[in-house]
């Protein structure tokens, strides 16, 4: 710029370049994305106006000032299509006034070129933008693309690392189920190379004992239908083995979601499923004989009971050493230990398949027969066992003989259930000890209704004394000689509220269990007593002795005999009108209780009889030694002689030693059972004192008796078939 040029300049105002600056900022305002207010922008154009100013004015006339204020807008961002096209405009009619005070003659000239030279600025500067844009661009994609290539590289890299050093076997498969690839744990944990692996197809994997689910899911898997499973499955080795594993398998889609690929991950699990088994064959068996346990017979009971219900029957016997306690308490528990080992060795030899033996604690053994048709099936093995058991065995060089008892149970399924049926045998089992040992009892459900009902009864049993329930009917013995009454056996009766009226054999038994028979015993005894003292008082001499029923148990009770003196005493009784009738098992005791009290009981004076004799162990020399008077001769012996053309020639023998024997040791022999004239004759022929039996006279109540006494014989009323001694005597 020329100093005669800058004076130009300085002639044009200020203001009027200001101004123009300020129209062409409304020209070009909007065009372009510039991201400046209107006075920011105008004051950048005033610095290019001046610029443009000087160039047109200038002594040497340039164009590249004004190239490069065509460069420079485009450096502003001034890019819009119609920056250019609008400035160019505004710059050929504005810019003339701003120089009108020095123009150069050449001014038009000057502008054209600088306005030419500008707008060429502007396109290069254009260009050469777009041609940077597009580079950055290119360089932003290639600089996107190799890093992509990178992570991709990264990532296989990181699988393959995954693939072979995994501890978890992996294989990937097709859809088909080829295996493709197989990695080296996994190739280790099944014995393959690479290469046998994988001309292996998933369905050749198949154990035997494969849950069907597994094989499900599979199908599902290939289909598309799930995404991935998990299982416990075993897989054979390639050497036979079985190996267990925690199997997962995935489905692997390609990018429009179709299934693609199959990856299977599979962990080793073998040695966890080891311990596993061994814990829980630790919790199922018992570690003295090694058998199955409890828990182990009630898990395969639920799972017997929870098949659905067909007429599938199942049998138990539930088995217990006869007096293993004695076993123990005499040669130690090592002997006992290994007396239970012995029997569960030889329990599971007498056993088969679909045969579960178990141990339930002490000396208790339960066999379960899965799957039975008959009875006679268990009966059979229940036999088998007990005759097994029964063999001397030598345990530390003694040899021992033991023998066991066993409850049996056979059912159907649908009628029962686990806690039943082992209550059944356990029942049954004390049925098969209570019966004397050695033996298997059968379960049966009505004789359990049975003592359940007796149970009830004899739990109620105190309070019926309390409230007169009881009653004694008495029933004549005849003279077999004279057919006189002679005496009269009280016979208790029960007259329930609810069950009507019981005879003894539905309660004594269990009275005499529970223990409920002494209370009553001695009730009957001083009714009996009473009664008889009744008779003696109004009939003198003529009135029977009472013949008194006495349980073993009431034998066994310490304050007997003082009872017994007691209620003569309080009766005012004469001794020898007293009879007790005993059993030959309550005689035979070992204890001496029960033979100090028969020899106290004969010294007060009351007479002894032994009551059923025949059907226990009937040892006459051992009852020479007892104080006793009478044997009642049991019923079935004149069952034998019932009929008059052809009696029972044993019977009659045996009737007839026995007899013998009684008389040469002076005791009297009364017949039960008389039910027919024949059997009258018969017994009286052979020699039996007196008679007891419904030909003679049934029990009935006292007035019976009194009604025959008053008569002066032992008939009550007329009808002689029930009642023939009187009948007899009064024809
Ligand atoms: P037991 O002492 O042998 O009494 C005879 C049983 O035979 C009675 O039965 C009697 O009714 C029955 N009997 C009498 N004649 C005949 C006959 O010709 N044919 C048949 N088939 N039976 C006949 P019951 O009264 O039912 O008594 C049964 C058993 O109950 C008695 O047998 C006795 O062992 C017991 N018992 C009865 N009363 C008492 C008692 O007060 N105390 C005790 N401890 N037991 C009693
Ligand atoms: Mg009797
Ligand atoms: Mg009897």
């Amino acid at each position: 710029m020329t100093p005669g040029g800058g004076e130009r300049v300085e002639g044009a105002t200020a203001h009027a370049r200001g101004s123009f600056a300020q129209a062409w900022a409304c020209a070009v305002a909007g065009t372009s994305y510039v991201a400046w207010g209107p006075a920011e922008l105008a004051g950048y154009l005033l610095g290019l106006t001046d610029r443009l100013v000087d160039l047109l004015v200038a002594d040497d006339f340039d164009t590249a000032p004004a190239v490069q204020v065509g460069a420079d807008l485009v450096a502003a961002h001034f890019t819009g299509t119609e920056t250019l096209s609008r400035s160019l405009v505004v710059l050929r009619e504005g810019l003339p006034p701003l120089v009108r005070d020095c123009a150069p003659s050449d001014l038009t000239s000057r502008l054209t070129r600088a306005m030419g030279a500008l707008a060429g600025g502007y396109a290069a500067a254009l260009r050469e933008r777009a041609l940077d844009e597009q580079d950055e661009i290119r360089r932003a994609m290639f600089e996107a693309h190799r890093q992509a290539e990178r992570r991709l590289a990264v990532s296989e890299a990181r699988f393959h690392t995954m693939f072979t050093e995994a501890a978890i076997g992996i294989a990937i498969g097709d859809l088909g189920g080829n295996i493709t690839e197989a990695n080296p744990t996994l190739l280790k944990m099944f014995g393959y190379t690479a290469e046998e692996f994988t001309r292996r197809n998933v369905s050749e994997m198949v154990h035997p004992d494969d849950a069907p689910s597994v094989w499900q899911s599979y199908e599902e898997l290939v289909a598309g239908r799930r995404d991935h499973f998990r299982v416990e499955k075993r897989f054979f080795r390639a050497d036979g083995g079985v190996i267990w594993t925690h199997l997962t398998v995935s489905l692997v889609r390609d990018e429009a979601g179709a299934p693609a690929y199959q990856v299977a991950m599979l962990e080793d699990i073998t040695e966890r499923h080891r311990l596993q088994s061994e814990l829980e064959h630790l919790a199922y068996h018992d570690p003295l004989t090694g058998l199955p346990n409890r828990a182990l017979l009630s898990k395969r009971l639920a799972e017997i009971f929870s098949r659905p219900r067909t007429n599938h029957r199942i049998g138990l016997c539930f088995m217990d050493l006869d007096g293993f306690k004695a076993v123990n308490d005499s040669q130690g528990h090592d002997v006992g230990d290994q007396l239970l080992r012995a029997v569960a060795t030889l329990l599971d030899r007498c056993c088969g398949p679909g045969q579960l033996v178990a141990r339930m604690g002490g000396d208790e053994f339960v066999i379960l027969i899965d799957s039975t048709t008959t009875l006679s099936q268990v009966v059979t093995l229940a036999e088998k066992i007990l005759a097994a058991v029964a063999l001397p065995v030598r345990l530390g060089g003694h040899e021992l003989t033991v023998t066991a008892s066993i409850g049996i149970v056979e059912q159907p399924v649908a009628a029962t259930t686990p806690a039943d049926l082992m209550s059944a045998a356990d029942i049954t089992l004390y049925w098969a000890k209570r019966k004397g040992k050695g033996r298997y009892e059968v379960f049966d459900r009505d004789r359990v209704e049975d003592e359940i009902a007796a149970y009830t009864l004899s739990a109620t049993m105190p309070a019926a004394i309390e409230r007169n329930e009881f009653f004694v009917e008495y029933q004549p013995l005849v003279s077999l000689a004279d057919e006189a009454l002679c005496g009269v056996e009280a016979l208790v009766r029960w007259q329930h509220p609810t069950y009507g009226l019981l005879t003894p054999n539905r309660f004594i038994g269990l009275a005499e269990e529970t223990g409920g028979i002494v209370p009553l015993g001695g009730w009957v005894l001083a009714t009996a007593c009473a009664q008889a003292r009744q008779w003696r008082d109004q009939f003198g001499e003529s009135a029977p002795f009472v013949s008194v029923n006495l349980a073993p148990r009431q034998l066994q009770e310490p304050g007997l005999v003082s009872e017994v003196a007691a209620i003569l005493a309080d009766t005012g009784l004469p001794p020898r009108q007293l009879q007790l009738e005993l059993t030959e098992q309550a005689v035979m005791s070992d204890e001496p209780g029960p033979l100090q009290a028969l020899g106290a009981l004969n010294e007060i004076g009351v007479r002894l009889a032994i009551d059923d004799f025949g059907t226990g162990y009937s040892n006459l020399s051992y009852l020479r030694r007892l104080p006793v008077h009478a044997l009642k001769l049991d019923g079935s012996f004149a069952e034998g002689l019932r009929r008059a053309d052809s009696p029972n020639a044993a019977d009659e023998q045996i009737v007839s030693a026995l007899v013998t024997l009684a008389h040469a040791l002076d005791l009297t022999v009364t017949a039960e059972g008389v039910e027919t004239a024949t059997q009258l004759q018969r017994l009286r022929a052979l020699g039996c004192d007196t008679g007891q039996g419904w030909y003679l006279a049934r029990p009935g109540p006292p007035q019976q008796i009194s009604a025959m006494l008053r008569r002066g014989c032992s008939n009550v009323n007329a009808d002689a078939t029930t009642n023939h001694a009187c009948s007899h005597q009064s024809s």
